[in-house]
């Protein structure tokens, strides 16, 4: 056995050393939570598949384990020459989105899936894949000091539709783009995270089924008892993944339209956060150098010739 893990070992013994190293996480997401969580995992022996669709901004240097060099790459791909150095695990990558059209190979072969993502979008799919698959999952969120956790694990309590059974309208929620983020918060999400997932592969201790809602602003920890949603989806016999919660992306003479379900977005609202200039029935503004068009009732059109990059700018402005 290799010596990275003697300190390991010596805690919890070898067998279960070997069930970390025959185990396989997906990671969803590699910013803030993700490349922390990437790191712990790596370095305690875990084999990891990790799905993200951004590219290193110098904005993400202050909240992940990316360095300058790093700038322009995609994340997963520079995640992947991190580990590389520091680890002796497999890492794959896949730089794309998690979709209700790809999501039955991500999970392949998987034994829990860790919540790095930005956006409530993918947590419903998620939620909705765990269920069908029977893979737990660990949520985690983070934005100004507050960051929240919580396991959920298939047949035993909760679901995520039970914690939030209404998907929140774009616009709605604060996100770190425009809110911004206490780093130290997101190293404790992301370790708790790391923890939760490195006790459930080795069998250790108790797991988290409560809701974890740190506000560092306050000195607060609180743990939230979750109850289940009589109708929730996690209450029925079979799960369909459909595209009820997906985002909808077409090409355009100009770049990208991005649609989603929602009754009407308050502007007035999203210029107070971002800027821009708003004409009646639309918002136009730049955002992360791309020429952003955003109407009334949630369609956005951005001058892009990445379809990834697209919907990451519509979810990191719209927070959905
Ligand atoms: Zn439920």
């Amino acid at each position: 056995m290799s010596e990275i893990y003697d300190r390991q070992v010596k805690l919890f013994g070898e067998k279960k050393q070997n069930e970390l190293e025959d185990s396989l996480v997906l990671l969803l997401g590699c910013g803030a939570l993700g490349s922390q969580v990437a790191n712990n995992l790596a370095r305690a022996g875990v084999n990891l598949r990790i799905v993200d669709r951004d590219i290193v901004e110098e904005s993400n240097l202050h909240r992940t384990l990316f360095s300058r060099n790093d700038i322009g790459k995609p994340k997963a791909e520079a995640m992947e020459e991190i580990l590389d150095r520091s680890s002796e695990v497999d890492v794959e990558v896949v730089v794309d989105d998690f979709s209700s059209f790809n999501w039955d190979s991500y999970v392949e072969d998987v034994d829990i899936v860790v919540d790095c993502s930005d956006n409530m979008s993918t947590r419903y799919l998620l939620n909705r894949v765990s269920l069908k698959e029977s893979i737990p999952w660990i949520h985690g969120s983070v934005v100004r000091y507050e960051g929240r956790s919580i396991t959920f694990i298939p047949g035993q309590g909760s679901c995520f539709r039970c914690l939030y059974p209404e998907k929140p309208s774009p616009g709605s929620l604060e996100t770190c783009h425009s809110a911004g983020i206490f780093n130290p918060i997101a190293s404790f999400i992301a370790s708790y995270q790391a923890s939760e997932t490195l006790k459930y592969l080795a069998d250790i201790g108790q797991m988290n089924q409560n809701l974890l809602v740190a506000d560092f602003s306050k000195n607060s920890l609180r743990f939230v008892e979750v109850g289940t949603k009589d109708g929730c989806v996690c209450s029925k016999d079979t799960v369909k993944i459909d595209t009820e919660e997906d985002i909808l992306i077409r090409k355009t003479c100009e770049g990208y339209q991005v649609t989603s379900r929602t009754d009407s977005l308050d502007l007035e609202k999203i210029q107070e956060r971002y800027g821009g200039e708003l004409r009646c029935i639309f918002l136009q503004l730049t955002f992360s150098g791309e020429d952003v068009v955003l109407f009334e009732n949630g369609r956005m059109q951005i001058k892009t010739d990445s379809k990834q990059r697209a919907k990451s700018i519509y979810t990191k402005i719209l927070g959905v």
